[in-house]
C-alpha cells in the first residue's frame, strides 16, 4: 500500500485532506507570462490524473510583464491555485521559500515556471518519494538538458562535480528545480542567497534520505534565462558557505580550537629552541626569520582558538534561538510516543 499518499476517498482523512492536501506544487515566477497559462493547465491535468489531492502555490517575483495580473485572473477559474505576490524581485531561492511557507501539502513539489521541466514529469519524482524505505527527498536529474552547450552545460557540470565533492550527497544534478520535498523537512530549511541549488546538501545535513530520477527536459520556448554566465561565481561562494556550514555546524571548536592548538603548540617549540640559542648558547636571534615565524604561529594559535570558542557562542545562538535541538528524529514509535517533543 502506498502509505505517504492515502486514498483521496478514505472518508475519514478527506476532511483533513481539504485543509491540508497531499501535494503542494511550488512555482517561482519571474517574467513568464507567456508560459504561465499552459504550466497551470499541464500541472492540473497531470496531477488530476495521479488522484492526489494538491495545491499549485505561484509566487510571482515581482515580475514586471503582466505575470501577477495574470496570476490574478487564473485563481478565478483554478480552484487549487494559489498566487503570492511579492513586492519586488527577490530572486529565485526567496521565491521559493515564500512558497514553502504558504505550502501546506505533505509533500511538496518545486518546478521552473518556463515549462523547461515538463509537469508531465511530476508523478516520477512523487512515486519515487514513496520508493523503498521512502525518501525525503527526490532531485530530478535532467538527462538530456536542452541548454546552451558552453555557457550552461560546461560551468553545470563543473559546478556539480565540485558540488558532489564538497557535499558528500551524491547526485547527477543539482540544479534541476524539479524535485519533490517531505513537508518536515522543509520546514527544518532555512534559505538564504541563492542556495535553491544546495537545497539538496542542506537536506543532507538535516539527516534526509536522498535520491534522483532521471526526469525530460525541453529548450525554453518564451521568455528568456534568468541568471546569465555570473551565477557560476555566486554558485562557488554558497559552496563555500554550504562547506562551512557542513563541517561547524555544532562543534566549530574541534575545528578551530584544534588548529589554533597545533599553531600555538608549534610556535611554543620553535620559541623555546630560540630562547635556547639565545641563553644558552648566547646567539643573536634577532635577525632569525624563525623569529617571525614563531611569533605569527603562536598569534595565529590564539587568534583560531578564540575563533573557535566565538563560533560555539554563535552556534549556541543559533540553535537555541530557533528552538532547534542539535539533531533530527525521522519518528519515534511505541507507547506515549505522541507525548515526546520532537
Ligand atoms: N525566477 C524567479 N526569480 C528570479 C529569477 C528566476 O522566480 O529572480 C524563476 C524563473 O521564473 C523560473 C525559475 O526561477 O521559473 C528558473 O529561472 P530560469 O529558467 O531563468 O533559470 P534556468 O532554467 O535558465 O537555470
Ligand atoms: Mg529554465
Amino acid at each position: 500500500m502506498n502509505t505517504l499518499f492515502p486514498s483521496v476517498n478514505d472518508q475519514q482523512t478527506s476532511a483533513l485532506i481539504s485543509a491540508s492536501p497531499e501535494v503542494s506544487v511550488v512555482v517561482p515566477i519571474y517574467n513568464e507570462v507567456e508560459s504561465l497559462p499552459k504550466l497551470i493547465e499541464e500541472i492540473t491535468t497531470t496531477i488530476n490524473n495521479t488522484g492526489h489531492s494538491y495545491e499549485i502555490i505561484c509566487v510571482d517575483d515581482g515580475s514586471k510583464d503582466g505575470s501577477a495580473q495574470l496570476l490574478r485572473e487564473q485563481v478565478l477559474t483554478h480552484p487549487h491555485l494559489k498566487a503570492v505576490l511579492l513586492r519586488r524581485n527577490y530572486g529565485q531561492t526567496a521565491a521559493m521559500a515564500a512558497g514553502f511557507n504558504y505550502a501546506k501539502g505533505k509533500v511538496i513539489v518545486t518546478l521552473d515556471a518556463d515549462l523547461q521541466n515538463p509537469p508531465s514529469e511530476i508523478p516520477k519524482v512523487l512515486n519515487k518519494l514513496s520508493e523503498g524505505e521512502g525518501y525525503d527527498l527526490v532531485s530530478g536529474w535532467r538527462k538530456n538538458r536542452q541548454d546552451a552547450k558552453i555557457s550552461r552545460l560546461l560551468p553545470s557540470k563543473i559546478a556539480n562535480w565540485l558540488i558532489s565533492r564538497i557535499t558528500e550527497v551524491k547526485l547527477h544534478d543539482y540544479g534541476c528545480s524539479l524535485k519533490a520535498y517531505r513537508s518536515e523537512l522543509v520546514a527544518d530549511m532555512n534559505l538564504y542567497g541563492e542556495l535553491h541549488r544546495f537545497l539538496p546538501a542542506l537536506a543532507y545535513i538535516e539527516g534526509a534520505r536522498i535520491t534522483e530520477v532521471a526526469v525530460g527536459h525541453k529548450a525554453r520556448e518564451h521568455g528568456n534565462s534568468k541568471y546569465g554566465i555570473g551565477r557560476t561565481f555566486r554558485v562557488l561562494l554558497d559552496l563555500l558557505t554550504i562547506f562551512f556550514i557542513k563541517k561547524f555546524l555544532t562543534r566549530p571548536m574541534h575545528v578551530f580550537g584544534l588548529l589554533g592548538i597545533i599553531s600555538f603548540m608549534a610556535g611554543s617549540i620553535l620559541g623555546i629552541y630560540l630562547t635556547f640559542l639565545k641563553f644558552a648558547l648566547s646567539e643573536n636571534i634577532g635577525d632569525r626569520p624563525l623569529l617571525i615565524l614563531v611569533v605569527v604561529l603562536l598569534l595565529t594559535g590564539v587568534q583560531l582558538f578564540c575563533f573557535g570558542l566565538l563560533g560555539e557562542l554563535i552556534m549556541r545562538t543559533y540553535h537555541e534561538s530557533q528552538d532547534k535541538p542539535i539533531y533530527r528524529v525521522r519518528e519515534v514509535v511505541g507507547k506515549d510516543s505522541k507525548d515526546i517533543k520532537n
